[in-house]
């Protein structure tokens, strides 16, 4: 066993992400070089007892279902194909264990699900992805958890925040769609005074950071000090835009609790859907990322240099307010700087001026470019834009979008596996007729 673990560590940890562990319990690899769906809602059980046993073991501490074999018994508790994909995941992320969702909002909500409880206090970062604020600012209040917003990029303003009834602090970096960061290690730094000094029966504050826009291959939220990452693996760990599904990876401390969330409020990735991430997504994301990156610094120079842009903001720009704290933070599994696939730039003008040229912008592109694909989502192999100001926020007026943060002349890029040439002669040609 050691043997093997040691065996295991002298792999770069990209060949890690293509053969996984090489075992699973979950799964008899003899046969095998691309593991099964399993399609079974329920499984077969040779007796009583061997039902009893299963019943007691899931969730159950005691029986590490990452060592011993499983007793499947049910889709909604445990299944192969999608417990394969949870410990390539773990290993991905660097935490002790994973559990799949159905989506990365399942997965988010569970992270939060088994922190709170009524009376209990979430602190989060002023942005937030939209469903996720949506769950803070709608949904938890309905539970008697209270969410309160702070910009987490003043780390002593968020820890003094952090009273008695505080159980966790959710943030993204970088956050969408704007790409501020946060510095994982200085709010762990901050958490940990803050429990430090806790009353001994008070639980202690964990750290939840979504990290769906670095992926696993540009950051390790856990090594940096997070106590779970969340990540919608419909982005770039699934790769291909063919399947939505969520993961939460955390301590197994957590796990029990993560996966009664899951059986009680239903949302297990379906393993059909996990299967893609297993065999496509996951073992490709080193290879896709260097390719997004490399293209994604090229496009945000090109960007930053054009006359109809007021600003390009990439965390691989030495321009982008944190790019300090990006080389700190965004490193891929060999240490270099990966600076991630994602591009927010604003157009110029007056606020009524930008939205309608990010509007023309848009359309232009949508008829006439082979390379830019008018779309939400990201992480995909087809490079996608998006203008949120005439897009996801055009109910708001102009005013109560410079209010929320969404600028009028923003747009998002997530970049893919074009030629970069081709992305950027897409982009000039759009870019001239504004
Ligand atoms: C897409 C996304 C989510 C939600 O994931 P789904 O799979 O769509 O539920 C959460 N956070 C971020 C940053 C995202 O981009």
């Amino acid at each position: 066993m050691t043997d093997k673990k040691e065996r295991k560590r002298r792999y770069h940890k990209e060949t890690r992400l293509i053969h996984g562990d090489f075992h699973s319990p979950h799964w008899d690899y003899s046969d095998h070089i691309v593991p099964p769906i399993s399609a079974s809602a329920a499984y077969r059980l040779e007796s009583v007892e061997r039902g009893a046993r299963g019943f007691q073991a899931f969730a159950n501490p005691e029986f590490n279902r990452h060592v011993l074999p499983p007793i499947y018994i049910y889709d909604r508790l445990d299944e192969p194909s999608r417990s394969m994909l949870e410990d390539n995941l773990a290993a991905a992320e660097e935490g002790e264990c994973a559990v799949a969702f159905s989506t990365g909002m399942a997965a988010i909500t569970a992270s939060l699900g088994v922190l709170a409880k009524s009376g209990d206090t979430i602190l989060a970062h002023h942005t937030l992805y939209g469903c996720t604020y949506s769950l803070m600012k709608n949904w938890l209040p309905r539970f008697g958890i209270t969410v309160k917003m702070v910009d987490m990029k003043d780390v002593e303003a968020v820890e003094a925040m952090m009273t008695d009834e505080v159980v966790a602090v959710y943030f993204e970096t970088p956050t969408n769609p704007v790409l501020e960061l946060v510095d994982i290690g200085a709010v762990r730094a901050a958490v940990n005074r803050a429990n430090a000094a806790r009353n001994p029966k008070k639980r202690r504050i964990f750290i939840v950071v979504d990290n769906t826009f670095a992926t696993p291959f540009s950051q390790r939220p856990i090594t940096l000090g997070a106590d779970v990452a969340v990540q919608s693996i419909t982005k770039n760990v699934g790769g291909f835009g063919t399947d939505m599904g969520g993961v939460w990876v955390g301590p197994q401390l957590l796990e029990p609790d993560v996966l009664l969330f899951r059986k009680d409020f239903g949302a297990p990735l379906a393993p059909k859907a996990a299967w893609p991430a297993l065999v496509y997504g996951l073992p490709t994301l080193a290879l896709r990322s260097r390719r997004q990156n490399e293209t994604a610094l090229k496009v945000a120079r090109f960007l930053e240099g054009h006359p109809a842009v007021e600003r390009s903001l990439y965390p691989g720009l030495p321009s982008h307010p944190q790019h300090v704290l990006a080389r700190k933070q965004m490193l891929d599994q060999d240490g270099a700087f990966a600076p991630g696939i994602m591009i927010y730039f604003v157009l110029k003008g007056s606020p009524e001026e930008a939205r309608e040229r990010g509007r023309r912008l848009m359309n232009h592109l949508a008829q006439n470019a082979l390379t830019l694909t008018l779309a939400v989502s990201l992480g995909q192999v087809r490079t996608l834009i998006e203008h949120p100001s005439s897009m996801t926020h055009a109910p708001l007026p102009l005013e109560a979008q410079v209010e929320a943060g969404i600028e009028p002349g923003g747009i998002r890029i997530s970049i893919g596996l074009e030629a970069a040439e081709d992305i950027m002669g897409d982009l000039d040609d759009a870019l001239a007729i504004l």
